[in-house]
């Protein structure tokens, strides 16, 4: 039974791996199917899409997408979409601008508590990719504003900190509505790090295919709740290491170790292949 990871970020987002490097890693962890879950953005995927076969590697089309519900931020995996689907990429398209206006946000938010950060030097971490916080936290550790990457999230970018800010991320049912109409199926990102249960009950009733019951930061008996939750509630089990890059965050030496077995690939391909045939009638 080959092993699979559904959930890695390259550097088209606030990953450190090329596509290609990341192709090259999961080929020496002996990973046969991977999906590059970059945040609101295909660009990676679709750079390793012509190369995974050299490397033998399945790969499913994904993207980690924050959406809003009740006013939180929410991280949703989609898989197996079609690529080209002209709206979905529209979505991405405004999910881009929006990352770009939250973080010239957050900077007058920093600028305000006195530190000397510019919305550019951000940018210019990011490279070409989608901003996020990991690159702004990126320029306070280079200005000595703070050691690590942990600490520039307790002191000035965790959610509590940032409350306040305005996004313009999606709505839950748009990015639901959208992903499904494009063939894709959603599930709901590291359920255990963010929510109660009647939050995760709320989302599922919202239309979600799926919960990542396997993810770095669920213990065992995490991943058990969410396994019977999922199993239950009839929904597919999606997982995968969250790998950033090495050194990148805590998750890092995950990768190639928590990993989703094949027969959940199959459960999944086959509810997003049925609903391209409804999407297609
Ligand atoms: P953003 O896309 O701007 O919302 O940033 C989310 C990303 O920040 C996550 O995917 C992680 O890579 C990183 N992150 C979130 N919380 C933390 C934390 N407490 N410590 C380190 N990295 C974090
Ligand atoms: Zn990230
Ligand atoms: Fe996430
Ligand atoms: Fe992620």
């Amino acid at each position: 039974m080959g092993k699979a990871d559904l959930h890695t970020h390259t550097n088209a987002s606030d990953g450190d791996l090329s596509p290609e490097e990341l192709l090259k890693k999961a080929q020496s962890k002996k990973l046969k199917t991977l999906a590059i879950t970059d945040h609101d953005t295909i660009k990676g995927y679709l750079a390793a899409k012509g190369l995974a076969a050299d490397f033998g590697i399945e790969l499913i089309s994904g993207v980690e997408i924050t959406a809003i519900w009740n006013s939180k931020e929410v991280h949703l995996l989609a898989y197996n979409f079609d690529d080209d689907d002209p709206e979905f990429r529209n979505l991405l398209l405004n999910q881009r601008t929006a990352r770009k206006l939250r973080m010239q946000a957050i900077v007058s938010m920093l600028n305000s508590q006195g530190l000397k950060i510019e919305y550019d030097e951000v940018l210019a971490e990011a490279n070409m990719g989608n901003v996020g916080r990991p690159h702004a936290a990126s320029v306070l550790i280079k200005k000595g504003y703070v050691s690590g990457v942990a600490e520039a999230f307790i002191r000035y970018l965790s959610s509590e900190r940032l409350r306040g800010i305005q996004t313009q991320y999606a709505a839950i049912k748009e990015v639901l509505r959208v992903v499904k109409e494009a063939g894709g199926v959603i599930s709901l990102a590291h359920p255990g790090r963010l929510y109660s249960d009647t939050e995760i009950t709320s989302l599922i009733n919202l239309g979600l295919d799926g919960l990542e019951c396997i993810h770095p930061s669920h213990n065992f008996t995490a991943q058990r709740k969410y396994t019977a939750l999922a199993k239950s509630e009839n929904l597919l089990i999606t997982g995968g290491s969250d790998y950033h890059g090495t050194g990148k965050s805590e998750y890092d030496p995950y990768f190639g170790i928590v990993t989703l077995g094949e027969q959940h690939i199959e459960a999944l391909k086959r509810t997003s292949e049925n609903r391209q045939r409804i999407v297609n009638i």
